[in-house]
């Protein structure tokens, strides 16, 4: 008979989805590196220094994932960082006006 491995309902987190692009990974990226702001450990959250455990990672931590985990980037779906509006100038600039008298 086949032996269905145990499930664990309490020990692994079932992972992470984006809500804006749909993204998942199978365990939260920023966990897989340690968090230079509060030091917590791989695999565990983010901690306040009262202990609790925040609500989001901190920031840093969330960079250093970027920099760290193969797969995980920046969401595609979030606002563009300081994308610069491309404005179509002509690079001549000679912008005719042409009135039909
Ligand atoms: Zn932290
Ligand atoms: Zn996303």
């Amino acid at each position: 008979m086949y032996h269905a491995p145990p499930a664990h309902p309490s020990a692994a987190p079932p992972g992470v989805t984006c809500l804006r692009c749909g993204q998942s990974w199978p365990r939260d990226p920023v966990l897989e590196v340690a968090c230079p702001s509060c030091h917590a450990k791989v695999g565990s959250g983010c901690k306040r220094p009262s202990g609790h455990q925040a609500q989001h990672v901190h920031a840093a931590r969330d960079l250093l994932a970027l920099a760290t985990v193969l797969g995980y980037g920046p969401c595609p779906a979030a606002e563009p960082i300081a994308a610069p509006q491309r404005r179509a100038t002509p690079t001549n600039g000679t912008t005719q006006l042409t009135l039909n008298l």
